[in-house]
C-alpha cells in the first residue's frame, strides 16, 4: 500500500471516530437535557396565584403574592412595586370607576 493510501485510510478512521464520538455527545446532552427536564416539573409545586418566574424587574428578587382588595397582587419582597394582572386590574378598574385608577386603567369597549 503506497504511503498515500494509508494517510487517506487514516483520514477516513479518524472522520469516522469523529462522527461517533461527536453522536455520542450529542446523545448524552439530549439525556442530560431530559433529565433536568423531568427534574423541573417534578419539583416543588407551582404556588397557587404566583407564577415562579415572576421577579422584579428591579432587583430580579421573586415576587411575593398579596391579597389586594379581593385581588391577588405580587409584590417585590424589598417594596418595588405591586404588580396586577391583566383580569385583576379590570375587576379592580371595573368597580373603582370614579377612581384614578378606574379613570385610568377601564375603558368600556365601544
Ligand atoms: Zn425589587
Amino acid at each position: 500500500m503506497a504511503d498515500d493510501d494509508k494517510d487517506r485510510l487514516g483520514e477516513k478512521l479518524r472522520r469516522k471516530e469523529k462522527a461517533e464520538e461527536d453522536r455520542f455527545f450529542a446523545e448524552r446532552d439530549q439525556e442530560l437535557l431530559e433529565r433536568l427536564r423531568r427534574q423541573k416539573s417534578a419539583g416543588q409545586p407551582e404556588e397557587p396565584g404566583a407564577s415562579p418566574r415572576m421577579r422584579c424587574p428591579r432587583c430580579g428578587a421573586e415576587l411575593v403574592t398579596v391579597p389586594h382588595h379581593g385581588t391577588t397582587g405580587a409584590e417585590c419582597p424589598a417594596g418595588h412595586g405591586r404588580w396586577l394582572d391583566h383580569a385583576d386590574l379590570e375587576a379592580l378598574a371595573a368597580r373603582e370607576r370614579d377612581s384614578w385608577l378606574g379613570r385610568f386603567f377601564h375603558r368600556p369597549r365601544r
